[in-house]
């Protein structure tokens, strides 16, 4: 039943993907030939290093489950890069669709999706928040709605370059829950691009408890390493 359910799901999901960005069959990352799956052909595939464990990160005694698709290495890492710096659309397809795959392999049920959100000005200049087009494609393939909760409320540092304390220290006091959000009880998958310490996501996490949630799960496309 699980495998019959994951293929329904990927078939429901591949259908409404094909609408908006038609697909040539090649690889996404080297162009070479597909087979079984439709982004990635068996070489470029055998060198991702999925992650087959669940991670948690504990602070102030609060803990939270996080999911990542695969450690951020070859592979990965340039489907990250070029979604967040490309504007390369058809890695957030790639990215979303494995990482619905995933919820759907480990049995998770959720009640919304959520995603951590980027201050105004990043948005201006970016002019997309790549976490919110993970969430986009996930939620299109779950059939799951998908909500913005969060303000980022402070512009922050880049992470990269900081220590794990300096990160805790610069994400904090960076998010706020959206007044009047009606997840009270319900279960909310929280998604972002990299998980490197778990402070971004964590912080965000902290506010949507605020609203009484039944449960954060945090999913992410990649594990960094500092
Ligand atoms: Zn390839």
């Amino acid at each position: 039943m699980g495998n019959e359910f994951i293929s329904v799901l990927k078939y429901i999901g591949n259908c409404m993907l094909q609408v908006v960005y038609p697909v040539s069959g090649d690889c996404i990352i080297c162009k070479g030939y597909t087979v079984d799956d439709r982004w990635l052909c068996s070489s470029c595939e055998n060198k991702i290093k999925y992650c087959q464990e669940r991670f948690e990160v504990t602070k102030n005694n609060k803990r939270y489950s996080y999911y990542c698709l695969a450690y951020y290495s070859k592979g990965i890492s340039e489907l990250v890069l070029r979604l967040k710096y490309k504007s390369d659309f058809a890695c957030a397809n790639a990215l979303g669709e494995k990482m619905a795959e995933l919820i759907v392999k480990n049995n998770l049920v959720i009640d919304f999706i959520t995603f951590v959100p980027a201050t105004k000005q990043s948005l201006m200049k970016r002019g997309y928040n790549q976490s919110q087009l993970l969430a986009k494609v996930i939620g299109e393939v779950l059939k799951v709605k998908v909500i913005s909760t969060l303000d980022k409320i402070k512009e922050t540092k880049d992470q990269i370059g900081l220590n794990e304390e300096m990160r805790w220290q610069n994400i904090s006091g960076s998010y706020k829950l959206r007044s009047d959000m009606k997840i009270k009880n319900k279960k909310i998958l929280l998604v972002d691009d990299v998980m490197t310490t778990g402070a971004t996501t964590f912080c965000c996490a902290e506010e949507l408890i605020k609203s009484e949630v039944n449960c954060v799960i945090i999913l992410t496309a990649a594990k960094s390493k500092l």
